[in-house]
């Protein structure tokens, strides 16, 4: 592991840096309505100035960045405390998958669009009876001319009632093995016979939905990739979803870790700074140990992925630490709380400013979605430690 950094990249961290201070990203507004306008908003400005996306090679609207820049520009993002960026499902899997197995067509059509967040896209992967066992998926694409004709159900599928395009995992080949006959279209998600229902969660949000194909038409020229060959992208796009977003999520549990430490030294425990209580003391140095562990771990993983190229198996491990290190920090921060952790966003008494049971309920999600706790465990097993495969 090498953490220094080269005069280039220190010079890229102080523009990012002064760009942030200039354009601060401001308070997220809700209902999540207002939050979708605000975040297509922040993203625009992000891409107008060349910072969305800098991954992504110059051709197709990004700056070519190194992993090094990209990890600073996480850092920087999440030391500004800048929202998650609206478009992340194309961002982090549209945009990456259509660069290394689009057509030059498909580049050029929404390459430059998931950037500057005019068009949302959504992730139609998991159905009501294939989730973990994902290549049980059900829903069918029937070849009739130059179209497919899709008729199915997803579910779980975040932000897909803002979205605009979904990623679609479909089964082309019925009487092939599970993992065979599988194709990766992009569907429009405004064609007629596609409909949306919202899920109402735990914590009141709606960001989750049902999805149903009613007999929609696709184009064949919105196949990724070829046809019944969908599994490999499919997995490709699982390995960036792990990897890149646990490693920007750690470094904002890390900002929420030293706010939840600067509230503990404020705040009053049985009369005194609940920091100075030695349950609370404990707490706060567990999660200081969980988070420098996942500190380590992510740029472990970023050494790995600088000298061999693409995700591997091993952001399993940062996933599955992450989400479960999450939870723990949460319940840190409604210990600390006490009661006054209860009150949701909005109460005058709300002394946290409502988050923290927000997030707490949230949080749950997180131990499942993109594979669950004991899906990690079995990819760490199998494809880390060469156990032999459960049955
Ligand atoms: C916040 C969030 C966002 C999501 N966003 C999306 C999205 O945008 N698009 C999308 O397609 N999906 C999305 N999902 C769905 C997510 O991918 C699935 O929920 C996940 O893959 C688990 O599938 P399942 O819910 O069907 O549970 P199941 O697969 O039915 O699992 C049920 C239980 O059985 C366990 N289990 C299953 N198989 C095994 C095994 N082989 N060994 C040991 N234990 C096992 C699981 O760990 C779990 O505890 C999201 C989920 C969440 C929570």
């Amino acid at each position: 592991m090498d953490l220094t950094y080269t005069p280039e990249e220190e010079r890229f961290r102080a523009e990012l840096r002064a760009w942030l201070e200039a354009n601060p990203p401001g308070p997220e507004p809700e209902p999540l309505d207002d939050w979708v306008s605000y975040g297509k908003g922040w993203q625009r400005k992000l891409y107008e100035a060349g910072w969305c996306g800098i991954a992504w090679p110059a051709t197709y609207g990004g700056r070519g960045a190194s992993l090094i820049q990209q990890i600073i520009f996480q850092e920087e993002m999440a030391r500004a405390k800048a929202p998650m960026l609206i478009n992340l499902a194309g961002l982090t899997m549209g945009g990456p998958v259509l660069i290394a197995h689009g057509t030059e067509a498909q580049k050029r059509r929404h390459l430059a669009s998931i950037l500057a967040a005019e068009e949302i896209w959504c992730q139609g992967f998991s159905e009501p009876n294939a989730g973990s066992d994902l290549a049980a998926l059900a829903t069918k694409a029937v070849r009739d001319g130059d179209h497919f004709v899709v008729t199915g159900q997803k579910v779980w599928t975040s932000f897909a009632r803002y979205a605009d395009w979904c990623m679609l995992l479909v089964r082309t080949d019925p009487a092939a093995p599970k993992h065979k006959g599988i194709t990766f279209l992009l569907v429009d998600m405004h064609a007629p016979g596609v409909t949306v229902r919202p899920l109402r969660q735990i914590n009141g949000d709606e960001d989750f939905n049902e999805l149903f194909f009613d007999e929609v038409r696709v184009p064949r020229a919105n196949v990724v990739g070829e046809i019944d060959q969908g599994w490999d992208i499919a997995i490709t796009c699982l390995m960036h979803e792990r990897q890149t977003l646990t490693f920007s999520r750690q470094l904002q549990s890390r900002v929420a870790l030293e706010e939840m430490i600067a509230f503990a030294s404020r705040h009053d425990r049985g009369g005194r700074p609940a920091s100075e209580d030695p349950l609370v003391r404990q707490l706060i140095a567990a999660a200081l140990v969980d988070s420098t562990a996942m500190q380590y771990t992510a740029y472990r993983n970023l050494t790995r992925a600088i000298r061999g190229g693409v995700p591997g198996p091993e952001g399993s491990v940062e996933k599955l630490f992450w989400s479960e290190m999450y939870q723990r920090q949460l319940d840190t921060a409604l210990e600390i709380a006490g009661p006054h952790g209860l009150l949701l966003k909005g109460s005058p008494h709300a002394v946290t400013d409502g988050q923290w049971p927000h997030l707490f309920l949230y949080s749950r999600g997180r131990t499942i979605a993109a594979g669950t706790s004991e899906v990690q465990r079995n990819i760490i097993a199998e494809r880390m430690l060469g156990l032999p495969r459960g049955r």
